[in-house]
C-alpha cells in the first residue's frame, strides 16, 4: 500500500458557507403545480393525438429556436417548458399518431408514459446488484423465456433497442465458437478464423453492421438471395456455405428473420435451424417486430422453428408497444452471454450481503455497465393487459394489414407490389401505361404528398427496383377506416399528380 500523507492541520469544524448548491428546487410546492401541469398536457397529448395531423414539418421560428447558443445562465423551468410546448412537442415523426406506419415505429402506450416518470423518480442503475429493479428486469426475461418456450437455462437482458440485442446475440455466438481467448486476444494475428455470418440479402443493415463493429467486417456478412416471395433460399444458403468453407473461411452463425423489415417475410426457421445444427453453427434470430406473434397462440405456428433458436433479438418498442428504446435478447444458455461479456472488477465483486449481494449482474451479461431501468414499461404493460391483450392486439394489426392488401387488390389504380406475409404491405399507384422511371417519380412525389398534407406517415422502399410506399402495422391505435382514408387519398392523389406531369410546364 502506498503511503497517505497527512496533512498536519487538523481540519475545522465544518462551517456554514454562503450557498450549498443543489439541483431540487428551492420550492417543492411551484415545482409540484407545475409537474401537475405538466402530467395533465402530456395526458391530453396523447388522448387527442387522432385530431392532430400525424407529422408536420417544424416552422422556421422552432429551428432557429433549437439552434439557439449554449444557454450560460439559466431560466425558470416554465419558461424552458413554454418553449418545448411550442417548438418541439408539436412537431414528432407521428408515430403515436393511428395513421402512422413508417418504417417500424412503436406507439407507446399510457401506462408507458408512467412507468417513463417511475424510471426518472427511482432513477435506478441496473447493472446488478440487491434491488427490485433488478428483480422486475428478471421476472420480465422470464416471461419472455416462456412466451418463446426456452428452457429454464435460458437468460437475457433488456436492451437499447434490436441493433443492440443482435449485436449481444452475435457477440455470444462469437465467443462460443471461438473459445473465451478470443476476448483476450481478438481475432487478429496469423491463424484467427476468419468468420462468415449467413443471412438473406433482405436482412436488416445493422447486421453487418454489427460484425462490422465486431471487427469482422462488413463482408463477413453473406447476404443469400432470397425466393420471390422475399424469404431466404435455402438451397442458395447451404451452397454459399460449403463454398465459403471451402475457400478456408469459418461459417460462424446463421441469421433468421422472423419478419423482414421491408415486407415482412418470415424466413423458413425451422428449415434454418436444421441448417444450423448439421452445419455446428450458431442460430440467431432477428425477430425484431415480428417474433411479437409468438404472444398470439393462432400466429406463433408462422415462426415455427424459432424456439430452437441459440438466441433471440426483438424490441419492445415495436410490436410489443413500449416508449422508445427497448429491445431484449435471449440466448438459449445463459452462460453463453456471461462467457462472453463478464469481467472481474475490484470495486464490483458482489459480497455476502449489503447492496452488493450477488443477484444477477446484468452488466456480465452485456455491453452496457450502467443500465437504465427499460424493463419497467413492459413490466407495467404485461401485468395491467395481460399477454392475452398483446395477442388479440397483434391479430388485429395483422387482420388490419391482410384487410389493406385485398383492398389494394381490388383497387384500379393501386398496386400491391409484395404479399402480405404479417404487417407489412408495400404498394404504389400505377394506373398502367408508366414506364418504370415514371412510375418511381409519381410515386415518390405521391409519398411525400400523402405525409405534407398530414394524411398518413407510411414510409418508402424499393423492391426490385421499384419504388414503392411501405407501412408497418405496429399501431394500436389504427382502424379500418384509418387505412381506407389512406388508401383513398392514394387514389385520388395520384391520378392528380399524374394529371400534372402530363401537364408540360
Ligand atoms: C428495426 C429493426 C432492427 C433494428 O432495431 P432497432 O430497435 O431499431 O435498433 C433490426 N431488424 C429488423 C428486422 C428491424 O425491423
Amino acid at each position: 500500500m502506498p503511503r497517505i500523507r497527512v496533512h498536519n492541520k487538523t481540519p475545522s469544524a465544518p462551517r456554514k458557507v454562503a450557498v450549498e448548491r443543489t439541483l431540487d428546487p428551492e420550492n417543492w410546492e411551484s415545482f409540484r403545480t407545475l409537474a401537475h401541469r405538466v402530467l395533465d398536457d402530456a395526458i391530453d397529448y396523447v388522448r387527442d393525438v387522432r385530431h392532430r395531423k400525424p407529422w408536420q414539418p417544424l416552422p422556421d421560428f422552432a429551428k432557429a429556436s433549437l439552434s439557439a447558443d449554449l444557454p450560460e445562465t439559466g431560466q425558470p423551468l416554465e419558461q424552458v417548458y413554454r418553449e418545448f410546448r411550442q417548438n418541439v412537442m408539436p412537431y414528432p415523426l407521428g408515430n403515436i399518431h393511428p395513421r402512422h406506419w413508417g418504417w417500424v415505429n412503436g406507439t407507446g402506450t399510457p401506462e408507458g408514459l408512467l412507468s417513463e416518470l417511475l424510471v426518472a423518480t427511482m432513477n435506478s442503475n441496473v447493472t446488478g446488484h440487491d434491488q427490485a429493479p433488478v428483480w422486475v428486469e428478471l421476472q420480465v426475461i422470464d416471461w419472455f423465456k416462456k412466451i418463446f418456450r426456452f428452457p429454464a437455462a435460458a437468460g437475457g437482458l433488456v436492451v437499447s433497442g434490436c441493433s443492440m440485442a443482435n449485436l449481444t446475440g452475435l457477440l455470444a455466438a462469437r465467443t462460443y465458437v471461438a473459445g473465451s481467448h478470443v476476448r483476450d486476444r481478438g481475432l487478429t494475428g496469423k491463424g484467427a478464423p476468419k468468420f462468415t455470418v449467413y443471412g438473406s440479402s433482405e436482412g436488416h443493415y445493422c447486421i453487418p453492421r454489427a460484425l462490422d463493429v465486431m471487427g469482422l467486417g462488413r463482408h463477413a456478412y453473406r447476404a443469400v438471395r432470397t425466393r420471390p416471395d422475399f424469404t431466404v433460399d435455402t438451397e442458395a444458403l447451404r451452397l454459399q456455405i460449403a463454398q465459403d468453407r471451402k475457400a478456408g473461411f469459418q461459417p460462424l452463425a446463421i441469421v433468421g428473420n422472423a419478419g423482414t423489415v421491408n415486407t415482412g417475410a418470415l424466413d423458413p426457421l425451422a428449415a434454418l435451424a436444421t441448417i444450423a445444427e448439421r452445419e455446428g453453427l450458431w442460430f440467431h434470430v432477428d425477430g425484431a417486430f415480428g417474433a411479437a406473434v409468438c404472444v398470439s397462440e393462432r400466429l406463433r405456428s408462422r415462426l415455427k422453428g424459432i424456439a430452437r433458436a441459440d438466441s433471440i433479438a426483438f424490441d419492445l418498442h415495436k410490436w410489443l408497444y413500449q416508449p422508445y428504446g427497448a429491445g431484449c435478447v435471449l440466448v438459449r444458455n445463459a452462460d453463453n452471454l456471461r462467457r462472453a461479456f463478464a469481467f472481474d472488477a475490484p470495486y464490483f465483486r458482489p459480497l455476502e450481503g449489503g447492496t452488493s449481494r450477488a443477484v444477477t449482474k446484468f452488466n456480465d451479461l452485456g455491453v452496457e455497465h450502467s443500465r437504465r431501468f427499460r424493463a419497467l414499461s413492459i413490466w407495467f404493460s404485461l401485468k395491467t393487459r395481460g399477454v392475452k391483450t398483446f395477442a388479440r392486439l397483434i391479430e388485429q394489426n395483422v387482420s388490419q394489414a391482410e384487410w389493406l392488401g385485398r383492398r389494394l387488390q381490388h383497387s384500379k389504380t393501386l398496386e400491391l407490389m409484395a404479399p402480405v406475409a404479417l404487417n407489412v404491405v408495400v404498394f404504389r399507384f400505377n394506373p398502367g401505361g408508366l414506364t418504370p422511371d415514371q412510375l418511381n417519380l409519381v410515386n415518390h412525389r405521391l409519398l411525400i404528398e400523402i405525409q405534407n398534407r398530414g394524411i398518413a406517415v407510411p414510409s418508402s422502399t424499393h423492391l426490385n427496383g421499384a419504388f414503392g410506399l411501405r407501412l408497418a402495422v405496429v399501431n394500436h391505435r389504427s382502424r379500418l377506416d384509418d387505412f381506407e382514408l389512406m388508401a383513398a387519398s392514394a387514389e385520388t392523389l395520384g391520378a392528380e399528380l399524374l394529371h400534372k406531369m402530363s401537364k408540360p410546364a
